[in-house]
């Protein structure tokens, strides 16, 4: 069956609706094609449970939006980036549905006749599918005590706490964010497994070695996590076993690809590396025909990659040759407003360069084997 009302097969059906799926989305909606965003959460989840007034960074600098892009962006705190993405969505007309029941369970079928399951049981029919299903699956720790209530994964609102003692473990940008954002008014210790902070943003790398010059934050270095107990963290590090007092621990530690998701799909990663992303064409379509990869889920860490990419993807997929011969009704793809017409300019505003070297300098170390790279820090054994 299919979803009711539905007659025609969408064009573009985008699954994810954080940056990169609702550029696409947003896109879709200005060229007048057929389209829906399917999202599980909240309309752009991953930015919700960033903490309360946290400063979104517009990084690169050296990376352009495209210059028509039907979102806006800009550095600023959460509250504005959403409010931002909400009025933009809504004033292109994009068609979005969130919460538990879009979120989608199966993908069958081939370019041009895609079904697809959403949770609710309904089935919508679509030619193209754009996937920017991000890297939400949060890591967590299995070690004994893992599942005491005091230790957490995400900050919500810093100030929230006040004179309490809050362990950071994993240094990547979410890591210090948090620790940065507690430790004015906290006790804050930042558990490290290396010594420096190789995965974080400059600018945050410096903020945090400031703090700890001025002793505001303890940082424990080439440490790992051993086990929780009751308000506390024991970690082991050079110099043997430490139990570190804690009334709260934020455990920043990494998120998972969506790999068994795309394995059922046909779609595997480019290597056997645990990081390594899927691989994808100069036009983003993965290796299964009608199937286009965006975002963050092809190794994208940062929110300027993901809405450029969205809105790309809408011009590839749409200026497919399928799309061409089976619909003449996608304004897209008329020879007045074609988006392949438009390419060569979108490519350029891109470096014209192929999405596996759109990469910037801060989030360069995407190899040939596909390796993600991921805002969150890397995983602390
Ligand atoms: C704490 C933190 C702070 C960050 N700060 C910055 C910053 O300051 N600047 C910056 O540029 N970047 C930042 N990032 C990175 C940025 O958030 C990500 O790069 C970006 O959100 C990735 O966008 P995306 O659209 O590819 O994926 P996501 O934003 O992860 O969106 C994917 C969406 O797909 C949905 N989804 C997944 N599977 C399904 C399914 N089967 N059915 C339906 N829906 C599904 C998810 O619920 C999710 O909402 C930060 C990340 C974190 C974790």
């Amino acid at each position: 069956m299919t979803l009711t009302g539905q007659t025609e097969p969408l064009e573009i059906l985008i699954v994810g609706g954080g940056p990169a799926g609702l550029a696409a989305g947003a896109e879709a909606a200005r060229q007048g094609v057929p389209h829906i965003v399917l999202e599980r959460g909240e309309l752009a989840q991953v930015v919700v449970w960033y903490q309360k007034r946290k400063l979104v960074m517009s990084e690169p600098a050296d990376l352009p939006l495209h210059q028509d892009h039907p979102l806006k962006f800009q550095e600023g705190p959460r509250e504005a980036v959403l409010q931002a993405w909400t009025e933009g969505t809504k004033a292109a007309g994009t068609n979005v549905r969130t919460g538990p029941a879009n979120e989608v369970l199966a993908i069958e079928g081939s370019k041009g006749a895609f079904t697809i399951q959403l949770r609710v049981g309904n089935r919508l029919a679509a030619r193209h599918v754009i996937l920017a299903l991000g890297q939400s699956n949060l890591n967590r720790f299995d070690c004994p005590g893992a599942d005491l209530p005091h230790v957490a994964y995400q900050l919500s609102d810093p100030g929230e706490h006040e004179d309490q003692k809050i362990v950071v473990v994993g240094v990547g940008d979410a890591g210090i964010e948090n620790a940065l954002a507690l430790c004015n008014r906290n006790e804050v210790s930042i558990v490290n497994s290396g010594t420096e902070f190789p995965r974080a943003q400059a600018r945050n790398q410096d903020l945090l070695y400031r703090a700890i010059a001025a002793k505001q934050v303890l940082h424990y270095t080439n440490a790992q996590v051993k086990r929780f107990e009751e308000r506390a963290i024991i970690i082991v590090t050079n110099e043997g076993e430490v139990r570190i007092e804690a009334d709260l621990v934020i455990c920043r530690i990494g998120a998972r690809p969506p790999t068994e998701f795309l394995k059922r799909l046909g779609i595997t990663p480019a290597s056997k590396d645990p990081n390594a992303v899927p691989p994808v064409s100069e036009t983003y379509e993965s290796v299964v025909p009608g199937i286009y990869l965006v975002g963050a889920v092809i190794g994208y860490p940062l929110i300027k990659n993901c809405l450029n990419q969205g809105y790309e993807a809408v011009g590839t997929s749409c200026a497919s040759p399928l799309n061409r011969r089976t619909s003449p009704s996608c304004a897209a793809c008329s020879p007045t407003r074609g988006s392949r017409a438009r390419w060569p300019k979108i490519s350029r505003a891109s470096n014209a360069r192929s999405p596996s070297s759109l990469r910037s300098p801060t989030c360069s170390s995407e190899t040939s084997s596909g390796r993600r790279r991921s805002y969150a820090p890397s995983p602390v054994k």
